[in-house]
């Protein structure tokens, strides 16, 4: 916005008092630091770079620890601003609706990457990996193969990231030796990436275990591999894993079991019934969809038992809505037009929220990397300058909208602590002092309370 319209002046909220969303709470922490051959940076320090100097900049200003729904209201930005952009991603899970869902033991990916990315509503987390030597991780995204990476990855390859204290501790002690990544379909529809599954596949010492029958293709999948790039370089890493990783004669070696073709029917209960002791698994087979032409697993009746201690739910985030914001609760996104925010009048016809936008996860659904988020800003920004250019983000009453000078006011009303882009870097160079001295970029602060203390000095 700020390149597209000399004058356009940007606030950015954020319910954190940090900065940054996804590449300091989502990304891994050991994930993938390549340095560019140009550049002395990861690419993680670029986008914080990036981010920064967006927030140096005169007419842009951030408002951490200013929560959507709480501290200000959705009606009482859009009275404030020309133009109000929700770019608040996807903070809550996809529930699997199984029996047994609420025991002990069982976590969505989020909350346990949350935990090991310091962020502060998961500080308390705390995972029990130490009487278990097997965790189940269901889904074959990237997020599951970012869980059973940090899992089975050495403790020594962890010790020098900027992964939060209390997970390098539990990891340190941990007991887990067997992962095991269900999918309900096969290797020809994992949905992880090659780049990812490679650099799981070549942690130091692992015993990698994928069933050869597993890679048996059907006409359909053929069908799928032929149109599919990364699909096709998914199988077959698959495939050469299959083959080559067969030796097992290290004592205590971790494991990483590949299961294809089971879905999770029920999770069973340790004898005290508090915490989990297994997955029930539904063998399944596809079948194609005519509607949506892809195959899909449907159960066959048949199960088996999969004993452990912890369970990761990796079946995908969602988005969840403010009050007042049109949502899709299906989809889990908010309805839109090019990122433009659409409502039903009472006719039930599609209207546009004037001045509301939207960009994101919270737009598209839970999918694409940073750099599809990339794409799907810039569409959103067009669609506010062809709106402001043809004078739809005009106010109606022809005086001009407070911005920046209304946001104060209501936080001063509210008497809200808002933690400026200032006071982020003051909890940044403490971070990197205490980091500084365990040989690690940052020690990041976990906690609400640490976090508003650090933004006073
Ligand atoms: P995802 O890619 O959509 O994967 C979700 C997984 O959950 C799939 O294997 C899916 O299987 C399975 N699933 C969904 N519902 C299920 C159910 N009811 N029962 C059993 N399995 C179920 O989501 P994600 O892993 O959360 O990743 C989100 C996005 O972030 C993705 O676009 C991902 O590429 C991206 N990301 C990228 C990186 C990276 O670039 N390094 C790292 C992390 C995340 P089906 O295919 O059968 O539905």
């Amino acid at each position: 916005m700020l390149k597209a319209l000399d004058g356009a002046e940007v606030d950015i909220l954020d319910r954190l008092p940090t900065p940054f969303g996804l590449v300091r709470s989502g990304v891994a922490p050991d994930h993938p630091e390549t340095k560019l051959s140009h550049l002395p940076e990861t690419w993680k320090q670029i986008v914080v770079n990036q981010f920064s100097r967006v927030a140096a900049n005169e007419r842009c200003s951030f408002f951490g620890n200013v929560n959507l729904g709480t501290t200000v209201s959705l009606s009482d930005l859009c009275k404030m601003y020309d133009a109000v952009v929700l770019a608040y991603g996807a903070e809550s899970d996809r529930y699997l609706g199984v029996p047994g869902e609420d025991l002990g033991g069982i976590y969505s990916a989020r909350e346990f990457v949350w935990w090991y990315n310091g962020h502060p509503d998961c500080s308390n987390v705390s995972p029990d990996l130490k009487n278990t030597d097997t965790a189940v991780v269901l889904g074959q995204g990237n997020v599951a193969l970012d869980v059973a990476r940090i899992l089975l990855r050495p403790i020594n390859e962890l010790e020098t990231t900027d992964i939060a204290e209390h997970a390098l501790t539990s990891l340190r002690e941990s007991t887990i030796r067997k992962v095991y990544l269900v999918g309900r379909r096969g290797p020809v529809q994992a949905a992880c990436t090659a780049k990812e599954l490679r650099e799981i596949l070549g942690i130091k010492d692992l015993h990698v275990c994928i069933q050869k029958a597993d890679l048996l293709t059907s006409a359909a999948d053929e069908e799928e591999l032929k149109k599919g790039r990364i699909q096709r370089r998914v199988y077959e890493l698959f495939s050469k894993a299959a083959t080559s990783h067969q030796q097992h004669d290290i004592v205590g070696q971790r494991e990483l079991h590949f299961m294809f073709f089971r879905k999770p029917d029920r999770f069973l209960p340790s004898e005290s019934g508090n915490t989990v002791s297994g997955v029930r698994l539904e063998k399944t087979c596809l079948k194609e969809n005519g509607a949506s032409g892809k195959q899909v697993a449907v159960g066959t009746g048949q199960f088996e038992d999969l004993k452990c201690g912890l369970v990761l739910k990796s079946v995908g985030y969602k988005s969840v809505p403010v009050d007042g914001l049109p949502f899709d609760e299906y989809r889990g996104v908010v309805p839109n037009m090019k990122g433009r925010v659409l409502s039903l009048d009472q006719a039930e016809h599609a209207i546009v929220e004037k001045g509301l936008y939207v960009t994101g996860w919270l737009k598209r659904g839970p999918t694409g990397i940073i750099a599809t988020n990339l794409y799907c800003a810039e569409e959103t920004v067009a669609s506010i300058l062809e709106d402001f250019k043809n004078g739809l983000l005009t106010p109606s009453s022809g005086s001009p909208k407070p911005g920046r000078q209304g946001l104060l006011q209501v936080l001063e009303n509210k008497n809200a602590r808002f933690v400026p882009f200032s006071g982020w870097e003051k909890i940044d160079t403490k971070e990197r002092m205490e980091g500084e001295l365990r040989n690690k970029p940052r020690k990041k602060i976990t906690t609400w309370e640490e976090l508003l203390l650090a933004v006073d000095g």
